[in-house]
């Protein structure tokens, strides 16, 4: 089995054990299983913490950028919400399937203590 890199693996939606199977069944569930190599994906949960890290993410991007075009171009209160809001939207969502990766990645990559305990 080649040595992978599990976070980049995990971004790109990856297993990141062996790189080659796919981390989600959907847009953001994980497998229960790798179909690659048979490792046990279920037991990896990332809660909440991926959307925390892309909110605060996509929300300093987005609100730097409304601001930004607000002070520097001068656009109106609607133009503003009709360009940033599906632009927030759109960091988010593309922003949320690698940041889930990632950290599913990382709780691999470090052994995360409650990581593949049943007894917790
Ligand atoms: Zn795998």
């Amino acid at each position: 089995m080649p040595k992978t890199n599990p976070y980049a693996a995990g971004a790109a939606g990856r297993c990141p054990v062996c790189g080659e199977g796919f981390l989600f069944e959907g847009f953001l569930k994980v497998a229960p299983r790798c179909e690659a190599c048979g490792y046990d994906l279920s037991r990896h949960e990332t809660g909440d913490g991926a959307a925390t890290f892309v909110i605060l993410i996509a929300g300093a991007l987005c609100a730097f950028g409304a601001l930004f075009s607000m002070f520097a171009w001068n656009w109106p209160v609607w133009l503003l919400l009709v360009v940033w809001l599906p632009m927030t939207l759109l960091a988010c969502l593309v922003l949320m399937r690698p940041a889930k990766g990632l950290m599913v990645a990382a709780q691999i990559a470090n052994r995360a203590s409650e990581a593949g305990r049943d007894d917790v």
